[in-house]
């Protein structure tokens, strides 16, 4: 059952929304060679509590911090810890928000000093598949027209996405109806409609789609250690298209406030 959101609903929602995209904004000076993933994971969550929201992760099914902290072939799901980033690697962060009972998800991959140019290439490919797939997000198209338009554009340049992992619907639960596969036919599954609020997150591996989950039962890396990216924003369905709800909104009197 796919639910849509009310008006105050969805306020809410975009206040969750744009304190996940505040504790991203936040890390993005401190992505640089020699801090932990522990260092990213206490920013993350010291700003969505200042901003009085919770972290939507932290607990969630026993997971236990606030960011998940995901460098080169982990695709999704790594653990903050004591482990140093180097120049080179790149990192994807992937945050959720719960304000006044309402989730926001959003995740990024960053480049942390200098990376290499087949590096790059994958977040740029990776980051345009989200955009890919949200110009599908209308009413009357269908969730899979979503997963196609992504796995298409990312199989035009040779990578692939795991088939286990997905976007998916939220709003009062972190994870909600429908799961939004990043690969498929068109024309499948439910009808997109206004109010629908969805998290579009296309997970890509350089090599194949395979994956594997290491003995921490959370940390998911790409079985031939190929390097991943993850990129994701949530979104509601609107009369024409779509509104992105993990952005900032006032980025002009927030930039002005460092
Ligand atoms: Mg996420
Ligand atoms: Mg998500």
């Amino acid at each position: 059952m796919i639910s849509t959101k009310s008006q105050r609903e969805i306020e809410l929602m975009r206040i969750a929304g744009e304190i996940v995209a505040k504790a991203h904004d936040a890390l993005i000076s401190s992505l640089k060679p020699g801090i932990t993933t522990r260092d990213i994971d206490t920013i993350v969550e010291r700003v969505i509590r200042e901003n009085g929201a919770t972290p939507s992760f932290k607990g969630y099914n026993g997971f236990p911090a606030a960011a998940c902290t995901s460098i080169n072939s982990t695709l999704v799901h790594g653990i903050p810890d004591s482990t140093v980033l180097k120049d080179g690697d790149i990192i994807s962060v992937d945050i959720g928000a719960c304000f006044k009972g309402y989730h926001g998800d959003s995740a990024w991959t960053y480049a942390i000093g200098n990376v290499s140019p087949e590096a790059l290439h994958l977040m740029e490919v990776t980051k345009q598949s989200l955009f890919e797939g949200l110009k599908k997000v209308k009413p009357g198209n269908r969730i899979s027209d979503v997963s196609n338009a992504i796995g298409e554009y990312v199989y035009g340049f040779g990578y692939t996405v795991p088939f286990e992992y997905t976007g998916h619907g939220i709003g009062a639960q972190l994870h909600e109806d429908p799961s939004i596969p990043n690969y498929g036919e068109p024309g499948r599954g439910a009808l997109l409609k206004k109010g629908m609020c969805l998290a579009i997150e296309p997970m890509v591996h350089m090599g194949k789609p395979f994956t594997r989950v290491l003995s921490d039962d959370w940390t998911v890396v790409t079985r031939d250690g190929s390097l991943a990216a993850h990129y994701e924003h949530t979104v509601v369905v609107t009369d024409d298209g779509y509104e992105i709800l993990t952005v900032l909104r006032n980025k002009e009197d927030h930039s002005q406030n460092g």
